[in-house]
């Protein structure tokens, strides 16, 4: 059966300076969520995730375009539809979560008016039975009293208030897939929790599938059944998280755990050297090797292909840790 979304060697690029400066930021990505699945995106900021994203709901800014690629879903590519047609597509079919609630949430319109919206454009609700539904959302993020807090005001809610409202209007219009991009990085840590158990509460009841983009390998690992690691608008490692946990195969995923504090263990905080690179100006080769301890020469101006070990999983790397390991 087909997967509900497939995202193929997608390309999708930002021009500036009359066309003279290309920023890279998603340079053929590929990967697929099947119906119910949690997939995770991390990585570094400004490694192409949100532009991923924001890319799958044809929302990139102005400066951006998709250059190439296939984003099916249900087996319709949406890179052939039109903005009308996704308008029709937002909100009914796939939804989104943003970082930042307030960002989402619009200051002059009611809780109820912004709940409401996707489920009387998409479900053709009306009157009593929209009234219902909306309670029956807030109810379902847990917002106390509904029918009291639904005539509230962004500005009169909390911050946790306002993203679970957010989580609502996202599945307002009943969606099979919804896109949430860092939802809990404005959360305190404790919030942080509550968010993510709701989240989980959500799909387990709706079966939705998710796309979690974070930085927070401690989130993926609660949150996520597959994940990919992005470094410079590439997916360079893809795995279970299991096994991503237990055998990290790309070198940057390695530094990436590495770099996670250990409780009890008293040594210097580990960090990746260097920068990310920029991604109008990649070096030749590996785009990781100025920050890999392994790099080689063939890394330093072959690109490395994507190649499946074991076929769980792929990485991009032309000396992969567990290759690495048997040979030393
Ligand atoms: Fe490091 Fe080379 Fe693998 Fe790139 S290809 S991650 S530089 S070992």
């Amino acid at each position: 059966m087909a997967p509900l979304l497939r995202v193929s060697d997608l390309r999708a690029h930002y021009v500036g300076f009359g066309g003279t400066r290309v920023v890279k930021a998603v340079d053929g990505v590929s990967f697929s969520v099947e119906a119910g699945e949690t997939f995770g995106l991390v990585g570094e900021s400004g490694c192409g995730k949100t532009t991923t994203c924001h890319a799958i709901v044809r929302l990139l800014s102005p400066s951006g375009r998709i250059v190439s690629g296939r984003i099916e879903l249900e087996g319709e590519d949406l890179v052939k539809k039109s903005q009308a047609e996704m308008r029709r597509i937002r909100g009914r079919r796939i939804a989104t979560i943003l970082q930042d609630p307030m960002a989402s949430l619009d200051p002059l319109f009611s809780i109820y008016d912004q709940v409401a919206e996707p489920a009387y454009y998409h479900r053709s609700l009306r009157g009593r039975s929209l009234r219902q539904r909306v309670m029956e959302l807030l109810a379902a993020v847990r917002i106390p009293s509904p029918e009291r807090r639904m005539k509230d005001f962004p500005h009169q809610l909390s911050g946790g208030m306002r993203q679970r409202i957010v989580g609502a209007i996202a599945q307002a219009g009943g969606p099979r897939l919804i896109i949430a991009d860092e939802p809990t990085t404005n959360l305190d840590v404790t919030i942080q929790l509550q968010y993510l158990n709701l989240l989980k509460d959500l799909q387990r009841a709706t079966g939705v599938a998710l796309i979690f983009v974070t930085h927070n390998l401690g989130i993926v690992a609660k949150m996520c059944d597959r994940v990919g690691v992005m470094y410079a608008g590439k997916i360079v490692e893809m795995q279970s998280v299991r096994g991503l946990f237990y055998r990290a195969r790309h070198p940057y995923t390695k530094a990436l755990l590495d770099s996670i504090p250990k409780l009890g263990v008293r040594q210097p905080l580990y960090g990746i050297p260097g920068q990310p690179p920029d991604l109008s100006a990649l070096p030749a080769g590996c785009a990781f090797h100025p920050r890999c301890q392994r790099a080689t020469d063939r890394c330093r101006v072959e690109e490395p292909r994507q190649h499946s070990p074991n076929g769980d999983g792929h990485v991009r790397c032309w000396l992969p840790i567990e290759e690495a390991a048997a040979r030393g």
